[in-house]
């Protein structure tokens, strides 16, 4: 029993559990502010929802934090960048898409520009709204924090929904305009009979 107990209690007391703990209380989100949603995430960290309680301590540059929170739209431009910068930020890394913009292009779902966030780097946590409120972004963070300590938990998936009806249709193309009817042929002046000398 005294064994037992001993075994179960190094098992409990594992460096990779206290590793991931720590990991789990210490998500420094750096902001990518692209659009509006941006300003949901000033109020997560504000008091009354005081996202910092749990170890979400918004951070400066994402060179030196572990999460990038995208918070809106990303175009082709800013894709690169984004893909450099996740390249450079030290292992564990995570990524949380927010907002209908970042998740599927949103209000922008259709434009040449925009590319969805988890096509350029791989998304941790999908945070659906428009903008998502402070709860959805907290919630967020208890998912990547699950996934950290490998505990199973609900997640958000995007559905992919075809918008394609939604589009205005072209117009069908219009009948061409009938011939106009060729004129009749002038009559012929009458030949005039010429008098004898
Ligand atoms: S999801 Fe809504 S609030 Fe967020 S960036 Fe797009 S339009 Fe703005």
């Amino acid at each position: 029993m005294v064994q037992e107990l001993k075994e179960y209690m190094l098992k409990q007391t594992k460096l990779d559990r206290i590793i991931r703990w720590g990991i789990k209380w210490s998500m420094w989100p750096v902001h990518l502010v692209t659009s509006c949603c941006g300003v949901e995430v000033a109020h997560t960290s504000a008091p009354v929802f005081d996202a910092e309680r749990w170890g979400v301590l918004p951070f400066n540059t994402m060179r030196q934090t572990n999460v990038i929170l995208v918070e809106g739209t990303i175009t082709r431009k800013m894709a690169k960048v984004l893909k450099w910068v996740y390249e450079q930020m030290p292992e564990p890394k995570f990524v949380l898409a927010m907002g209908a913009c970042a998740i599927r292009g949103g209000l922008f779902w259709n434009s040449y520009h925009v590319v969805q966030v988890d096509t350029v780097v791989p998304v941790d946590a999908y945070i659906p709204g428009c903008p998502p409120t402070p709860e959805a972004v907290i919630r967020a963070f208890f998912m990547v924090g699950n996934k950290i300590l490998g505990k199973p938990g609900p997640e958000v998936k995007p559905v992919k929904v075809d918008l394609t009806p939604y589009l205005p249709q072209p117009k069908p193309a219009a009948k061409p305009a009938a011939k106009p009817a060729a004129p009749a042929p002038a009559p012929k002046p009458a030949a005039t009979a010429q008098a004898p000398a």
